[in-house]
């Protein structure tokens, strides 16, 4: 039932709607919101300024990342009547089907777009992490389409037991590290006690994080949870409501699972606006592991990212960053934290979330398998168990119920294999380990000991690194060489202070907005001066 629209030529931006879905990242070193410019050092201007949007409704999708998606969106929309004959249910079962991309999931919809802003941001290299292998896939793909280096951090027991995902991303051309690896500190300090250290996710990105800060010419990209990633998945939810418009329908549930949030975010915010709607409100359920339920069992409150505590703070659902998730087969879920705008719009009672076991959601998969023909990832599992259990509830009404299937199975077949042969275990809520990592939430504006004079970023990075940037003493003009990265904004703020040359390090990356600003502005950009 696939009616043919559109690929969308923007991206949505939710927050321009509901002002409300946006939390400041806090500065853990300060207590105070963190300047954009310590973004600018990890991520390219354009996708910083996504991250930060409060007022642009809709993005345009850059021509040249449009005509990549063209390479499979839209994706199909897609009506399960087996499955809903064999649940018995009048309800009309819709799957909007991700895993057409090349890399099998929705991953690819941001990793094409990271790529592309980071090379145009004049980086030559990407630095980044993956769980089950999902996201490397992507941003490898993303990278080698527009001539990208790509290095990717790949939780080691994922290393050791999914060659094939590594496989296909040096394919891409990208140089795969099993994490932890002995090439950051990060990864060192973790690897001490024990060289085949299993790795976590947490652990993985501390160690993108750090490479990428190393590294001039380098910037971090990453597969969920922040604004931006968000955004560029919207082209999911607005292709699903051309598609159910053409077909005349009106979804009563969208089902998603949620990781760190993209594909959820992607999947109803385009639909935020038709809640509260007269007659029968709309249903959205984000749908979690009960072995990291962090919605159902966490806190809504400001944690790190990661486990390294390199991130900023981030308002969401958390189960703290020291929480180490059991091992399931869905790698993509074991994330401790949620997307901020996930996890205030489900805080505000737009949509709720509910858990499920690895045995229910691998019934549910093998269900869907055997109706339908397509063996899910597990992560898209738990949408299906979701639904399953929506549509028995509902038996009798002819509700439209819709999830998104972000992902194939076929590199999740040994965890099949143990579900065929009656050797999975059950998984389960561990308490103790929530109770405990809850207990280790920072204590917001309190880490630190800087001077209230001090800059936030100086403050943060000697908070990380012990090593404060240079100060403005003794310079002539502007003194910017502190930074790395050169922005079009830290041009325009820089130059509200007054006349004269702005000076930047000998090595700093100069992005090319930031030149075209200097000179609109009629200020040299003079490179120098010792650091
Ligand atoms: C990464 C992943 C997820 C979870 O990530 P979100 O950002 O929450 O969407 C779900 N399904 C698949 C197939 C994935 O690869």
């Amino acid at each position: 039932m696939t009616a043919a629209v559109p690929v969308p030529k923007h991206w949505y931006n939710a927050a321009a709607d509901l002002p409300e879905l946006y939390e400041p990242y806090i500065d853990p070193a300060t207590g105070r919101e963190l300047p954009a410019d310590s973004l600018t050092e990890l991520f390219a201007g354009e996708l910083v300024e996504q991250e930060l949007d409060r007022d642009t409704r809709l993005r345009p999708i850059p021509e040249e990342v449009q005509a990549r998606y063209a390479l499979w969106r839209p994706t199909p929309l897609l009506r399960a009547t087996a499955l809903e004959k064999a649940i018995g249910t009048r309800c009309k079962i819709f799957y909007k089907y991700e895993g057409i991309s090349p890399i099998g999931s929705h991953k690819a919809n941001s990793g094409v777009a990271q790529a592309y802003y980071s090379r145009r941001d004049g980086r030559k290299r990407v630095f980044s992490e993956t769980g089950a292998g999902q996201w490397g896939s992507a941003i490898s793909m993303g990278s080698s389409f527009v001539g990208l280096d790509a290095e990717v951090f790949m939780v080691g027991s994922s290393y050791d037991a999914k060659p094939s995902r590594r496989i296909l991303m040096e394919t891409f051309g990208a140089k795969v590290h099993r994490s932890p690896s002995p090439l950051t500190e990060v990864g060192r300090v973790a690897r001490k006690p024990d060289e085949n250290d299993p790795g976590s996710l947490g652990l993985a990105i501390g160690e993108a994080v750090e490479a990428a800060r190393a590294d001039r010419e380098a910037a971090y990209a990453l597969g969920s949870a922040f604004n931006f990633v968000c955004l560029h998945q919207t082209v999911i939810g607005q292709e699903l409501r051309a598609q159910l418009d053409a077909a005349g329908l009106r979804p009563d549930a969208l089902i998603s699972c949620i990781g760190g949030g993209s594909s959820y975010a992607g999947l109803v915010f385009p639909f935020l606006d038709q809640v509260e709607r007269p007659g029968r409100k709309l249903d959205l359920v984000a749908v979690e592991s009960n072995a990291v339920p962090k919605v159902t069992k966490g806190k809504f409150a400001y944690d790190h990212g990661d486990s390294a505590k390199l991130t900023p703070l981030i308002k969401m659902y958390t189960l703290g960053h020291e929480f180490a998730a059991p091992g399931i087969h869905s790698g993509g879920l074991r994330y401790h934290g949620l997307s901020g705008q996930v996890s205030k719009a489900l805080h505000l009672g737009l949509g709720r979330a509910v858990a499920y076991s690895q045995l229910e959601i691998f019934r549910a998969a093998t269900l869907f398998a055997r109706t339908e023909g397509l063996i899910p990832a597990p992560e898209a599992a738990h949408s299906i168990a979701a639904t399953i259990e929506l549509a028995r509830e509902h038996r009798d009404e002819e509700r439209v119920l819709v999830f998104c299937l972000t992902g194939h199975g076929f590199f999740d077949l040994s965890a099949y294999q143990r579900y065929n042969q009656g050797q999975m275990d059950d998984s389960d809520s561990p308490s103790a380990a929530i109770e405990a990592s809850l207990g280790q939430l920072p204590a917001v504006g309190n880490p630190g000991t800087s001077g209230a004079s001090e800059d936030p970023f100086n403050a943060w990075q000697r908070w990380h690194f012990g090593a404060p940037r240079p100060s403005a003493s003794g310079a002539v003009g502007t003194d910017l060489r502190g930074y790395r990265v050169v922005s079009e904004r830290l041009v325009r703020e820089a130059s509200q202070g007054g006349a004269g040359d702005l000076l930047v390090a000998r090595d700093a990356v100069i992005t090319p907005a930031a030149e075209s600003e200097a000179r609109d502005l009629g200020r040299k950009l003079v490179r120098g001066g010792d650091r």
